[in-house]
């Protein structure tokens, strides 16, 4: 029977590439979305894989569609936390909103997403948990303190959870990407991409579906002495 994956953020996309490649691996894959219906329909219509709406910053609504996502496609498997925002701005002019929301999307929102399958996966002695981190919680960035903060915390949550799962067979890894070719990067003007492309060795932004090989890598029954790593996706511009 096909293993069941589920992407947070899956419909568009670092996430999109992410929900396609597994598919293409031949595992029942459903995407989840925080609020762009046209867009996760449009996917839907064109991969054929099922979209569900809730906000990952939410508890409750988490392990209420965690639980339809089972019903429908049966226990999940693996699990790819990917769903996150930026609010940015320099410290000085930071707001408690921006750093909350912040917060409680990329590193709260990691714990709503594996914390209800954690039981399950244990219970069934395998799990994959592979989270999407960045390179700026590797490095830190100006402008992002709130944004860094939870992409580091994310590096400190796959780190635990390997400890804590090893023995159940589950495995717990993280992906810090660069600067990836999405909508969100291919919308800032030419010239500012030109300048973030002129600090990145391989001379080019990366393509989603080199995130996307990582994580259907990860997922493997290849990767399963990885555990607690990071991987990073990054052309060369920041190493730990
Ligand atoms: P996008 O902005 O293109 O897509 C984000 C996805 O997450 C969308 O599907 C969105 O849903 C969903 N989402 C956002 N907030 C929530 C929420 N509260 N609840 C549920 N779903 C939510 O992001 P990217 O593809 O660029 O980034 C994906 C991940 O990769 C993020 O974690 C990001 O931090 C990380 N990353 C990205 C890099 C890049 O260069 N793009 C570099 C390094 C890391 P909807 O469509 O409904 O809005």
């Amino acid at each position: 029977m096909a293993r069941v994956a589920l992407v947070t953020g899956g419909s568009r996309g670092i996430g999109e590439a992410i929900s396609k490649a597994l598919k293409a691996e031949g595992y029942e894959v459903a995407a989840t979305y925080a609020g762009n219906d046209e867009k996760a329909a449009a996917f839907t219509a064109a991969t054929g894989i099922k979209t569900y709406k809730w906000n990952v910053a939410d508890y409750e609504a988490s392990k209420a569609g965690l639980a339809q996502v089972e019903a429908d496609l049966g226990p999940i498997d693996v699990v790819v936390a990917n769903a996150g925002i930026t609010r940015d701005a320099p410290f000085h002019k930071m707001t408690p909103e921006q750093w909350h929301e912040v917060v409680d999307t990329n590193l709260t929102g990691v714990f709503n997403t594996v914390h209800p399958l954690w039981n399950g996966m244990r219970e069934r002695k395998f799990g994959r948990v592979i989270v999407i981190s960045s390179i700026n919680g590797q490095k830190g960035q100006f402008a992002q303190v709130n944004y860094a903060a939870t992409k580091a915390g994310d590096l400190g949550i796959v780190k635990s959870l390997a400890q804590e799962g090893a023995r159940a067979g589950i495995t717990a890894n993280a992906i810090c990407p660069g600067y990836i070719a999405t909508e969100m990067v291919m919308a800032v003007p030419e010239k500012v991409r030109d300048s973030i492309i002129g600090q990145i060795p391989t001379g080019r932004l990366g393509e989603p579906e080199e995130i996307a090989r990582c994580v259907t890598f990860l997922a493997s029954d290849d990767a399963g002495f990885i555990n607690g790593s990071t991987i990073s996706a990054n052309g060369g511009q920041f190493f730990v």
